[in-house]
């Protein structure tokens, strides 16, 4: 009976990544970012930002081309028939794209894992990076931030049968599963060594995991763990208060301070003008999480 369930579970959250909907023959479709919602940025055409050698061969290439997630839920994910990418950050890579002078449909994205940012960032494989990537001062001697955008914290998954686990406290002598290179990992290693840790280069191979009972809990940000549990709200809950605070940004070429200044001004002009909750609205916010207020820009200074 479990096993059926599980195996139902499985089944039904690979369709849901297949984008198929989830459920019975006639169900409605999974609930996810409907192209009609979403904010239309408005391209600044006169544009120019000749000081960033990022920005000056994106414009000699005619588009940009980002780094990002494809299975993370209402944040980045990728339609495998169709090859488009949704969700919050994939919103965030398009209006900053647009106040570039770049028409965000023409916006190349690249879907990098958690470990190969920073390397992607430094062999100029992208020209930026929006991916629930978290500023910290270790990353800083790597790559830039702009931002934050967002505020997260670190959290924990586990199945609707599970009630042994409410918290990082509870997780000596279980197994639980990250991506590899992530700042949730870290902690874990570091602050709860009598957990199991085991990683994979995506959450989404982790959450299979959890569903076929090889691992006991998931752990990264709540944003991330909401978007599971919310497409799979049967088999999957998150547990507890979050442990850590995770702010989101764009990373950048470090020496590239005119491009990253300039992704500040971008962040902070689509906050005023409500393309921000927008977005938000239509992406993250389905997942439950109503539209917080955005954490403040931290335009630190060149160096
Ligand atoms: N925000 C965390 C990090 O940047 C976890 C999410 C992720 O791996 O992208 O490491």
């Amino acid at each position: 009976m479990r096993t059926r369930r599980v195996l139902a579970a499985c089944a039904c959250l690979l369709l849901v990544f297949l984008a198929a909907g989830c459920g019975k023959e006639g169900s409605p479709p999974v609930k996810g970012p409907r192209p009609e919602q979403l904010p239309v940025y408005r391209v600044d055409t006169g544009f120019r930002l000749p000081q960033s050698p990022t920005w000056t061969e994106a414009r000699k290439r005619g588009y940009l081309r980002v780094g990002a997630k494809e299975d993370q839920p209402y944040l980045g994910e990728k339609d495998p028939a169709t090859g488009a990418y949704s969700g919050f950050d994939i919103e965030i890579a398009r209006m900053t794209a647009a106040s570039l002078g770049f028409d965000p449909k023409t916006v190349r994205f690249r879907t990098i894992a958690s470990a190969n940012r920073e390397t992607a960032l430094q062999n100029g494989q992208i020209d930026y990076y929006v991916g629930t990537y978290t500023i910290n001062d270790l990353r800083k001697k790597l790559v830039g931030f702009a931002g934050p955008y967002y505020m997260a914290g670190q959290s924990l998954l586990v199945r609707t049968d599970e009630h042994g686990i409410n918290g990082p406290q509870d997780l000596a002598g279980k197994t639980v599963c990250s991506a590899a290179g992530s700042t949730p990992y870290q902690r874990i290693a570091a602050e709860y060594p009598k957990a199991v840790l085991v990683s994979y280069d995506t959450y989404s191979i982790c959450v299979d995991n959890l569903l076929t009972y090889q691992v006991d809990a998931v752990t990264t940000d709540d944003a991330i763990l909401l978007g599971f549990a919310a497409k799979a709200p049967k088999e999957l809950k998150v547990v507890g208060e979050p442990f850590s605070r995770e702010p989101y940004g764009i990373g950048v070429p470090r020496s590239d301070n005119a491009l990253r200044f300039a992704l500040d001004d971008a962040l902070a002009a689509n906050q005023r003008n409500g393309n921000w909750k927008k977005a938000f609205e239509s992406t993250l916010g389905l997942s439950g999480t109503p539209a917080p207020t955005p954490p403040p820009i931290d335009r630190y200074p060149a160096g």
